[in-house]
């Protein structure tokens, strides 16, 4: 899909939406008589930096108590990774500990939320989730916000937004009996994003469980489909996600920092190269372009429910 068709959709929706109202408002009726029902749950699944917030979250407080500069840090922490060929995610966290060790910077949960509660969001995300959960709701649609997230689990719990998401997926810490984290507990990198829409797609929460996740569940039966699902992220990172969740019918949105360096055009190549649906600036004010997309992602997702719900009568 090129750039030039990202709206075409939106069309479609706009002219179908009056032909179907009335149907659909019995949907909704017949809907909320049966709560057990997870017909209606749509999944939005967020990367965290440089997706609802520039940079990342360890710049803003947590790399200058170490006494570091944000490169010095992450080159440092790359080099490890290269120079004996591991895992950079697992590297930057190793450094993390041996850093705030080697400075006596606390490794405490509340240090980690503490450092979170400094992160700066961009524009229009504080609001952005009650303004897209009353339209879905007007839709007759519920939607659960989730993270997945390469940064750390802890600081994102200190964010201000922590609460609108239904679980934070990211890398976390194993701590001691006083409290203090000593090891990784979750390692999250560009091919491990992609488990945790699986267990989205099953309903299953716990990172740990690995009985639920392998049974088997017919499409149908899934808590929910990935063509319920919207995915929105900044980076190459999450680029498997992006194409997996649009692969299997649902859609995936790159955002870009308006203010950074980065070319649009090679944001706008993930969609030429088939990699995601629909490219905007990171501003979730209302009428923005995310805002746009995704309200009329949710106009369509309501309008399939309700075709399918036709099928059935
Ligand atoms: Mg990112």
């Amino acid at each position: 899909m090129g750039k030039n068709s990202t709206f075409g959709v939106s069309y479609r929706v706009g002219s179908m939406r009056k032909r179907v109202m009335t149907t659909q408002n019995a949907t909704l009726t017949k809907e909320n008589q049966h709560p057990t029902e997870t017909m209606n749950i749509v999944a939005i699944i967020y990367d965290f930096d440089g997706t609802l917030a520039p940079g990342n979250m360890q710049e803003y407080d947590f790399i200058p108590a170490v006494g570091k500069r944000s490169e010095e840090f992450w080159q440092e922490s790359s080099q490890m990774a290269e120079s004996q060929d591991g895992d950079t995610i697992l590297a930057y966290l190793y450094h993390m500990i041996k850093e705030a060790n080697n400075r006596d910077v606390s490794l405490r949960r509340e240090a980690f939320r503490e450092s979170g509660s400094k992160v700066k969001l961009f524009n229009g995300v504080q609001e952005w989730f009650s303004r897209i959960n009353s339209y879905a709701e007007k839709k007759g649609l519920v939607i659960e916000h989730y993270i997945n997230s390469s940064g750390i689990k802890e600081m994102i719990e200190g964010t201000s937004i922590a609460h609108e998401f239904k679980k934070i997926y990211a890398c976390s810490f194993f701590y001691n009996v006083d409290g203090v984290a000593f090891w990784p507990s979750v390692v999250v990198n560009y091919t491990t994003k992609t488990q945790f829409l699986f267990k989205i797609n099953k309903g299953i929460e716990s990172v740990s469980d690995n009985i639920e996740i392998n049974k088997y569940i017919p499409e149908e039966k899934r808590r929910i489909p990935f063509s319920r699902m919207i995915y929105v992220g900044d980076g190459t990172t999450d680029i498997p996600c992006m194409r997996l969740v649009k692969q299997m019918g649902g859609y995936s949105i790159a955002v870009y920092n308006k203010d950074s360096q980065r070319k649009v055009d090679d944001i706008h190549k993930l969609v030429d190269d088939g990699r995601v649906d629909f490219v905007a600036p990171a501003d979730y004010s209302p009428s923005s372009g995310i805002d746009t997309i995704v309200k009329q992602i949710i106009d369509k997702i309501a309008i399939n429910l309700s075709l399918e719900n036709l099928k059935h009568k």
